[in-house]
């Protein structure tokens, strides 16, 4: 039976258990704010530098287009006599290597040198409307070429340094140009890259990422209903931001269930436009991945490391209580079990097994064993009472419990009911063993003795009464002159 000590002290182990489960928990979740928020400061910074390397490609790149076509005009103002036939051949006889994709000039009078797709191509973007009086470079927006399909951007340049206005020189590039200086294939497959003016909601896709091929068009307005904005930001906010050009340019988003940071930058060449990249916050996250997956390793280690660490804990305080017990249950001399614990010991076991079991009692008690004190002395008195001990145990063997509940007295409780034969034969074991026993300096002792047996459930039904009535049989015995065991039943039998 547990004690009320030892409750307290399970309640007492399992509150320390969960407190310190709790501290590691706490820990554990502080660690995990604490890199969250650097990983997300980390993640701007890191966005804000491919950001800016884009940027800073495609600018450099606007700038050598700007300044070959600046330096185009340049020559054909400083030519003397300019025949605009003769300038555009040769201009058509130089572009197989040049980056553009082609160029062409407009005369003052608005003849446009040029092939016919591209004639057709400015007048359905209405650029002649655009140069008229041209006075410094004008770059296009992009637009599709209905020729080639592609998407392409014209700058044209004026070819007079004067107010008069002499005709401009027009150099057209593809945007896959940009997009490829752009893009470097040291961004990750995840991310998405557009070029987009906000004011317009027109963005045209520069890599493959979402399924569409680069230079496709959409409208961010159109495909905004597939945006879920979260943690307060809000699209429209994020465009107008853009569009004003201003620095708060992250927005996160989810979409399709995946949570995606984008932001962007503008280009200063391309007025109204900016580049926009998109990654999936996993993706920019690996960091916080990897350390959460290392958490939860942890703290499963921790946990289990925990409930082992409980567990040795709970074994070796029950070994250590155990032989605890066991220390106060036996008695010292004999190394018996004492009187308390086989009472207590028995009492249980009855009321456990009321119903299904029959059990021998046996009260023993060595024949005049003052005498074997006064002959031989206390202390080979002493010896005498641990060989009986010991010979009553190895006698008796697993099934029964030996205790000593007084000086030269024995309790025997056998787990099973004995035959009369079988009983007879013990005894007579003992008794013979005993007849001859020698203590360590050699001395023989003869020892003789007396039992009295009752029968649970038979003869008493509870452990006192089973042992005043094995008492009263040894009782018997004595008094019909000892070396002697009787059966309780018998002796009632008799009187
Ligand atoms: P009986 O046959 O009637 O039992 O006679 P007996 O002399 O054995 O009488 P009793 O059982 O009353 O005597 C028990 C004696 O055991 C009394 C005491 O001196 C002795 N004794 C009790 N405890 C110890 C002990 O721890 N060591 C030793 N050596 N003797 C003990
Ligand atoms: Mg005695």
């Amino acid at each position: 039976m547990k004690s009320k000590n030892d409750h307290r002290h399970s309640k007492s182990f399992v509150t320390l258990l969960a407190v310190y489960m709790a501290v590691c928990l706490v820990i554990m979740l502080i660690c995990t704010t604490v890199l969250n928020s650097f990983v997300t400061q980390n993640n701007t910074a890191q966005l804000n530098n491919i950001l800016s390397l884009m940027a800073e490609k495609v600018n450099t790149s606007f700038e050598m287009m700007t300044n070959y076509v600046i330096q185009l005009s340049d020559l054909m103002t400083d030519a003397e006599n300019l025949d605009y036939d003769t300038a555009y051949k040769h201009l058509k006889s130089t572009t197989g290597n040049m980056p553009y994709s082609s160029v062409g000039l407009i005369s003052a009078d608005g003849t446009v040198y040029a092939t016919v797709g591209e004639k057709m191509d400015i007048d359905r973007q209405g650029f002649k409307e655009k140069i008229k009086r041209l006075n410094e470079l004008y770059i296009s927006e992009p637009y599709r070429s209905s020729v080639t399909g592609s998407n392409m951007i014209t700058m044209f340049a004026p070819v007079s340094k004067t107010s008069e206005y002499k005709g401009c020189i027009f150099v057209t590039y593809r945007l896959e140009t940009i997009q490829s200086l752009a893009y470097s294939k040291v961004l990750s497959d995840n991310t998405t890259f557009f070029l987009m003016n906000p004011s317009s909601g027109n963005f045209v896709n520069c890599s493959t990422v979402d399924g569409n091929p680069p230079g496709t068009w959409n409208n961010v307005r159109l495909i905004k209903k597939d945006i879920l904005a979260y943690r307060g930001y809000n699209l429209d906010d994020w465009l107008k931001s853009m569009e004003s050009g201003s620095d708060n340019n992250i927005i996160n988003f989810e979409q399709n269930h995946v949570r995606y940071t984008q932001a962007y930058i503008n280009i200063v060449g391309m007025q109204g436009w900016s580049i926009v990249i998109r990654i999936p916050l996993t993706q920019l996250s690996l960091a916080m991945q990897y350390y959460t997956r290392g958490v939860s390793i942890v703290a499963g280690i921790l946990v289990a490391a925990t409930l082992l660490f409980a567990f040795v804990l709970y074994l070796s305080e029950k070994r250590r209580s155990k032989a605890l017990k066991d220390l106060s249950d036996i008695d010292p001399l004999t190394k018996a079990v004492n009187r308390r614990a086989f009472e207590e010991y028995i009492t249980e076991f009855l009321k456990k097994n009321k119903q299904t079991t029959r059990c021998t009692y046996i009260f023993f008690d060595i024949d005049y064993f003052k005498n074997i004190n006064d002959t031989y002395g206390h202390e080979a008195g002493d010896e005498v009472l641990f060989s009986t001990s010991e010979t009553l145990r190895h006698s008796f063997g697993d099934s029964a419990i030996v205790a000593r509940v007084g000086g030269d007295e024995f309790n025997i409780f056998v787990h099973e009911p004995l035959t009369e034969a079988q009983v007879d034969n013990i005894m007579a074991n003992i008794r013979r063993t005993l007849s001859n026993l020698k203590i360590e300096n050699g001395t023989s002792i003869p020892i003789t003795f007396s039992a009295g047996l009752a029968v649970y459930p038979e003869d008493a039904k509870d452990m006192k009464s089973l042992s005043e009535i094995a008492d009263k049989a040894l009782y018997h015995v004595k008094d019909a002159g000892r070396k002697n065991h009787f059966w309780f039943k018998d002796i009632t039998e008799k009187s």
